[in-house]
């Protein structure tokens, strides 16, 4: 692929920047903003606000008063930064999540240290995803150092709780009209892909519980009663004998990875039978008691070829064949959370800016990948109803959560590049 003068310039530019993006990250990962319970949050935006009012965005910190997680002990701040010269012209926006899952035990170095050794930065948050905000945070100001009039807008995110659901992040900020189109034209989120990737969406998850109702009475004399238990059994078994064959066939077109992950899925999150687990502190038995209710969380992870509507209706059909077959089977199924598979089209402009500049920088086509799990592009889909989103960060995933989590600088630098030439093919 051929490289314009401009690209040379922004190439050579991010060359020069091993330094600020290895101490940008360092520094990130320095503040620690474990979630649960949500650590910090306004520690690291006032950090970042202070450095990108200093490269001529424009700050503006916004806590998700009343949202899930947030309290005065734990507040949920947000950060938007925004760099506008003139009104014409489209706006790239970059969307992080500041949270980091809990350090966790297996570590040989401080996970909160921020230690650069041998072309590496490691901590918690190094790849996922206190690196890729470090990195498109170098390829907006290298942009701007280079070309301070460019048309258009670059809008860069710090956002709460995507570990957790992002609830009072990227959804409360897409509720109060951040993501909405005219504001906003395209979306990156730097989730760790690895720096060749392009990752256009997820597949859809329904989670929900299912309880099984019985009769309580002494457990010496279980005849009387009518266990739960051994219902919710029932349905376990027909779930592994039935379903779950059934769900492994169900191949997708979306190129999911790990390639294991391209079918529909269930687990079972949890099962809880009979009368509630003891308190931590009580040495003594439980008392003897059939069950009267058990209840299990499934977690339903499905395709962009299903509907939520299918899905339930089988589990729901599942149900009504255990209950053909057993007297006095009751049961109830609750919903508790659900987002729809998304699948951003590759023909969208984002997807095709940032096919062209990874040829350009990595020498390879990209490869396409849709992510096992979700991550807050669902809100920018659903909420935000904006549709030109992709993750693109560097990283490599299966170091995200594991202890000596660690991000490279080099691949860092090359991500930033592709960044900038997108920035710069999408604003000049
Ligand atoms: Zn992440």
């Amino acid at each position: 692929m051929l490289l314009s003068k401009n690209d040379l310039e922004l190439i050579n530019y991010i060359n020069q920047q091993t330094e600020n993006i290895q101490e940008l990250t360092s520094d990130l990962i320095k503040i620690p903003t474990e979630n649960p319970p949500g650590n910090n949050y306004r520690e690291i935006c006032n950090f970042l606000e202070t450095r990108l009012k200093s490269s001529g965005f424009e700050t503006k910190m916004i806590r998700a008063t009343g949202s899930l997680g947030d309290s005065d002990a734990n507040p949920r701040w947000n950060l938007i930064a925004r760099h506008e010269v003139s009104r014409s012209g489209e706006c790239i926006h970059f969307n992080s999540h500041t949270d980091v899952v809990k350090a966790g035990n297996g570590w040989s170095m401080d996970p909160f240290g921020g230690i650069i050794k041998n072309g590496r930065v490691y901590g918690r948050g190094a790849c996922d995803m206190k690196g890729g905000l470090a990195t498109s945070i170098i390829a907006a100001e290298s942009f701007i150092k280079l070309f301070p009039n460019h048309r258009g807008a670059i809008e860069l995110s710090a956002t709460t709780d995507e570990e957790s659901g992002g609830f009072s992040g990227v959804a409360f900020l897409a509720e109060k009209g951040y993501f909405n189109a005219g504001k906003v034209d395209h979306v990156i989120i730097p989730e760790p892909l690895n720096k060749d990737r392009i990752c256009l969406g997820h597949r859809g998850v329904w989670w929900a519980e299912i309880e099984t109702k019985g009769k309580i009475a002494h457990g010496s004399m279980p005849f009387l009663g009518d266990s739960a238990v051994m219902h919710m059994s029932a349905v376990l078994a027909e779930m592994e004998t039935t379903l779950f064959p059934l769900l492994m066939d169900r191949k997708s077109n979306m190129p999911v990875v790990p390639e294991k992950a391209r079918t529909a899925s269930l687990n079972i999150n949890s099962i809880h039978g009979g009368e509630k687990e003891q308190i931590f502190d009580y040495s003594g038995l439980p008392a003897p008691c059939v069950a009267d209710r058990c209840k299990i969380i499934i977690d339903r992870r499905f395709l962009i070829e299903e509907t939520l509507w299918d899905v339930k209706r089988e589990i729901k059909g599942l149900m009504e064949k255990v209950k053909a077959e057993r007297p006095g089977f009751k049961y109830e199924i609750t919903d508790l959370f659900e987002v729809l598979p998304t699948m951003t089209d590759k023909d969208a402009k984002i997807v095709r800016v940032v096919d062209e500049a990874i040829q350009k920088i990595c020498n390879t086509k990209p490869e396409y990948v849709i992510s096992p799990g979700t991550y807050d592009q669902k809100h920018i889909d659903r909420i935000g109803q904006l549709k030109n989103c992709i993750a693109y960060g560097p990283g490599i995933l299966e170091l995200a959560h594991q202890p000596n989590e660690w991000v490279g600088i080099d691949d860092m630098l090359k991500s930033c590049q592709v960044m900038a030439l997108s920035i710069a093919k999408i604003l000049n």
